[in-house]
């Protein structure tokens, strides 16, 4: 159609933009000024902005676009917006509930997590390396070692935890949007080091879940939540896994009476510290402490006992139910039959679902299994149920839980914390050998 203001027929920089085939890697033009963050509606909204932002960037890096410098300031004014709550008054970072009521944040994540991004954007990757490695105790040894245990091998299946593994832990779920510099670390080991990457979160898969959080580009990376009961596949399929209709029915009726937890002032702030609410496929989780510990312990117990009183009254003999407390999280988790009679389902369960949907070739090593907590161990038990070329990354600081995975796998690394896995992995990706690796759509590399 001609465009009146252009007579002479030339197009618009903006309508050339969409004639041309590069729409999805257009970065818009969102202008996130000093914005006032005042609640928690605001806060997620700003994160949400950052992600709009990120994840075309990260699809113009693996294009070998060159990016627009003004996304940049986008991501800074975002920092400075979150910096301005953060840091107003030393002795209390306060969000606002409502008029009366105020509750502690810590934006740490946030902060730290776009600072390093613009860092990551401005001085490119080797410096972000010295930036990096300057925040952490014995930086290079950790990723030189971790690059000897790499060895620049091909990986079938990459499993992968997110949080706490290969992504930093954040205060609140919703706002725990994935780094551009962590996207591009991990999504280049995917395509190039590995044929199956896969993640399994406990967290939802979307609406709100872990697609809601990632900006990896499309069909790069197979993503399962709730442990694996739920997943999306490269071609963006999703698939779900049966649940009795009659558990099914009692899991509504508990989230239904939990969500009314919220009207209770006692109650209210656990929905938006931590995880928050997660209803999931087969499971609901409820946070009742953060990654800052910024709940009194008494509070948090209270909680915990309240949604075990409903969870037994619902379910008396324990058939349909299993509770777990892992601390700062209370899962309420449906049963599945195992072995030995009624479990809960866990990430092995989940693994062995995907497996039995796409066809993982499991027989077929070396995996690679990441994690964090001793909810990824049973990531790690499955897949040597098929082989024992099995490698683990596990992130971790914990003795206890260094001594079970190395007595699980003898090949085993531990590093301290998720940037350090992510480096390695970034890395490694550079001098791998190539080899027939699935490569998605619009990944130059
Ligand atoms: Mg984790």
């Amino acid at each position: 159609m001609p465009n009146p203001d252009r007579p002479d027929g030339s197009l618009s920089r903006r309508e050339a933009g969409y004639l041309y085939s590069t729409r999805d890697y257009r970065i818009p033009e969102i202008h996130i000024g000093l914005e006032p963050i005042r609640s928690f509606k605001d806060l997620f909204h700003l994160k949400a902005l950052t992600r709009t932002i990120r994840s075309p960037i990260v699809r113009n890096i693996f294009a070998a676009r060159v990016i627009n410098l003004r996304s940049i300031e986008s991501l800074k004014n975002a920092r400075r917006s979150l910096e301005d709550v953060y840091f107003r008054d030393y002795e209390t970072s306060m969000i606002r509930l409502d008029n009366m009521r105020a509750i502690e944040v810590d934006l740490s994540y946030e902060i730290r997590e776009l600072k390093k991004d613009t860092y990551y954007l401005e001085h490119g990757e080797d410096y972000f390396f010295d930036y990096i490695g300057k925040l952490y105790n014995n930086f290079d040894q950790y990723v030189i070692k971790g690059l000897d245990f790499l060895d620049g091998l091909a990986f079938n299946c990459f499993i992968t935890d997110r949080d706490g593994t290969t992504n930093n832990y954040c205060g609140h779920y919703r706002s725990s949007i994935q780094p551009i510099y962590n996207a591009v670390f991990l999504s280049r080991f995917a395509s190039i080091c590995t044929e199956n990457p896969i993640f399994i979160t406990s967290a939802p898969l979307k609406d709100f879940g872990i697609v809601d959080v990632s900006v990896n580009p499309e069909s790069v990376f197979i993503y399962a939540g709730s442990k694996g009961r739920e997943f999306l596949d490269l071609d963006q399929q999703e698939h779900r896994a049966f649940i009795d209709p009659l558990k099914q029915s009692m899991l509504d009726e508990l989230s239904r009476r939990v969500c009314s937890l919220e009207k209770d002032p006692d109650f209210e702030k656990f929905f938006y510290v931590g995880s928050g609410l997660q209803l999931k496929f087969g499971q609901l989780t409820i946070a009742r402490q953060d990654v800052s510990n910024s709940i009194p312990e008494d509070e948090s117990l209270a909680l915990l006992e309240s949604v075990s009183g409903i969870v037994r009254e619902l379910d008396p003999d324990g058939s349909v139910f299993r509770v777990n407390d892992t601390g700062r999280d209370v899962e309420v988790i449906v049963t599945v039959n195992g072995d030995n009679g009624l479990k809960d389902f866990d990430k092995g369960d989940g693994l062995k679902y995907i497996d039995s949907r796409l066809g993982l070739d499991l027989e077929r090593g070396p995996h690679l299994v990441c994690g964090d907590t001793a909810s990824d161990i049973p990531m790690l038990k499955a897949v040597q149920e098929y082989t024992d070329d099995v490698y683990a990354i596990f992130v971790t600081r914990d003795p206890e839980l260094v001594r079970k995975v190395t007595n699980i796998c003898s090949n085993t690394l531990i590093v301290p914390s998720p940037d350090i896995l992510l480096t390695i992995l970034g890395i490694s990706a550079l001098s791998a050998r190539r080899n027939s690796g699935k490569r998605a759509c619009g990944i130059f590399l």
